[in-house]
C-alpha cells in the first residue's frame, strides 16, 4: 500500500471518531480497498462499510474530496433535531418522485428529508 493511503486512511478514522460518524469514511475506505494496512481499528472499518437499509448513504459514486466533504459536515440520515431536518434547510433538494432520497446544493449525494448537517440553513420565510 502506498504511503499516501495509509495516510487518508488514518485521516479519515480519526475524523469519523472525532465526529461520531463512521459510515462515510468506512464506505470511501471501502472503496480504497479495505482495511490491509494493519493501523485502522479493522471491526470499526468492516461495521462501517456495512450497507445501511433504506438509507441515503451511498456515496459510492462520489470522488474522495465529495466524501470528505459530506463526512466533514457530519451529515447524518436522521437529525438529532427535530427542528433542523434536510427538508426544512434552504439547500434541499426534493426527490422529483416525492419519495426516496433528494440532493442537497450543497454537498453531493443522496440525502434524507430527515437527515441533517451541520451547515443547516433555515428556509426563508
Ligand atoms: S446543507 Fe446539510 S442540512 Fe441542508 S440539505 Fe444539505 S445536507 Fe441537509
Amino acid at each position: 500500500m502506498k504511503r499516501d493511503d495509509i495516510t487518508r486512511r488514518k485521516f479519515l478514522v480519526r475524523l469519523s471518531a472525532a465526529t461520531g460518524l463512521s459510515v462515510g469514511a468506512g464506505a470511501f475506505l471501502a472503496a480504497c480497498g479495505g482495511g490491509d494496512s494493519g493501523s485502522a481499528p479493522e471491526a470499526e472499518v468492516a461495521a462501517a462499510a456495512e450497507p445501511v437499509a433504506m438509507g441515503c448513504t451511498d456515496v459510492s459514486g462520489l470522488t474522495d474530496p465529495e466524501v470528505l466533504l459530506r463526512t466533514s459536515l457530519q451529515y447524518v440520515d436522521e437529525t438529532p433535531d427535530a427542528d433542523k431536518t434536510c427538508e426544512g434547510c434552504a439547500l434541499f433538494v426534493a426527490p422529483e418522485s416525492g419519495a426516496g432520497c433528494g440532493t442537497c446544493t450543497l454537498i453531493k449525494g443522496p440525502i434524507a428529508a430527515a437527515g441533517y448537517c451541520t451547515s443547516w440553513a433555515a428556509l426563508p420565510s
